[in-house]
């Protein structure tokens, strides 16, 4: 039996691999990286088939945290230029949820920012949940800090479907990111949340510093934790952020990463989230292979792809979308790649550049 093969086999068996094997999926340079996908698809395959989940992210407010986590936007200790907002009104959510539920996503995300939300804000996050459940079949998720058992309880009675709460990063590079909540704080909140039935994302950001032994650490707490839904994010340098221009990803090592999280966590919704575009770049469609879900359009603080790109990558691939409707009805009557009627267009749209006619 190959490495690889290996590697299938014992995700598929939902046993553990050596730390000494994550090393090598992570950094090997005699691995193929292409044999390591397909080992990695075969799990996801086993699950997910081609189906790819769409999540759709609301950053229903912006700045304003009190909070020093390094690498975000939005903390205290931030000099980025983001445009701050406080809570957008129930109206403005509500559209965003229509929104998204029809360009196709199977989940909507709300994203809070701030340390934890006080018993007034939870009583009002439940109502929004509230709504947008009565009013359209779409999951929904909410990220809003820490929060303890009581807060938890009350957004699942309102119909939550999924808590996010990131990990980030492990145990032991924890206070090189942050200083205002440790760890156990994040740890806490996830427990609350599981402790009431609540399903759990929580995920990582790559690329902040930290070591392949940081990644294989929370990869493998994640696993412990049985947590359904992990964001593989790629830290994206926001001019600003204390953490700044950290990184250094090169595609490859962000799909060797995605096989790691894959072979690690076989039955979990694996997302490539923030940073897909950025550091993927060329290869970005192959994290469909390890990744069973992403982000439609764009992070919390940044950029991603169009709608449309994200959708067309997804078909031009051969995946599907878990929705109502199919990519095609979302894509409607657009297409990305216009035909090309005749040699004579082709001229002329090249006039001034690049023309495949010789010119007489
Ligand atoms: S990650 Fe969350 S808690 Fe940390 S600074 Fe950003 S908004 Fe605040």
């Amino acid at each position: 039996m190959t490495f690889y093969e290996e590697l299938t086999r014992l995700a598929l068996n939902h046993q553990p691999i050596s730390e000494p094997d994550c090393h090598r999926i992570l950094k090997d340079p005699e691995l193929n990286l292409l044999l390591l996908l397909q080992a990695a698809y075969q799990v996801r395959y086993a699950k997910w088939e081609n189906k790819v989940h769409v999540h759709v992210i609301n950053n229903a407010q912006n700045g304003h945290c009190p909070e020093d986590c390094k690498y975000c936007a939005q903390a205290k200790s931030s000099e980025s230029d983001i445009q701050d907002y406080p809570l957008k009104s129930d109206e403005e959510i509500l559209e965003e949820a229509r929104q998204a539920y029809e360009s196709g996503a199977f989940r909507y995300c709300m994203v809070f920012a701030g340390r934890g939300p006080r018993p007034k804000r939870v009583e009002k996050l439940a109502s929004l949940i509230q709504e947008i459940k009565a009013k359209y079949p779409i999951e929904v998720c909410v990220s809003a800090g820490l929060l303890d058992e009581q807060g938890a309880k009350q957004l699942k009675e309102a119909g939550l479907d999924r808590l996010n709460h990131n990990l980030n990063t492990s145990e032991s590079y924890y206070n090189r990111i942050c200083s205002t909540h440790d760890y156990q704080d994040r740890m806490n909140t996830l427990k609350a949340g599981k402790s009431v039935g609540l399903s759990l994302c929580s995920g990582v950001i790559v690329g902040m510093g930290e070591t392949d032994d940081d990644l294989i650490q929370v990869a493998q707490e994640l696993r412990q934790l049985e947590v359904p839904s992990i964001p593989v994010n790629f830290y994206m340098p926001i001019q600003g952020t204390p953490l700044g221009s950290a990184s250094g990803l090169s595609p490859q090592y962000c799909l060797r990463v995605l096989c790691l999280f894959r072979f690690l966590n076989p039955s979990s919704e694996l997302r490539v989230s923030a940073g897909r575009e950025f550091h993927l770049r060329s290869l970005e469609v192959m994290s469909l292979y390890p990744a069973n879900s992403l982000f439609l359009d764009g992070y919390l603080n940044a950029k991603g792809s169009q709608a449309q790109t994200t959708l067309q990558m997804i078909k031009d691939a051969g995946f599907s979308i878990c929705s109502d409707f199919s990519v095609d009805d979302v894509l409607g009557k657009t297409t990305l790649s216009p035909e090309l009627k005749s040699l004579k267009d082709l001229k002329k749209a090249s006039d001034s550049s690049f023309s495949l006619v010789p010119k007489a």
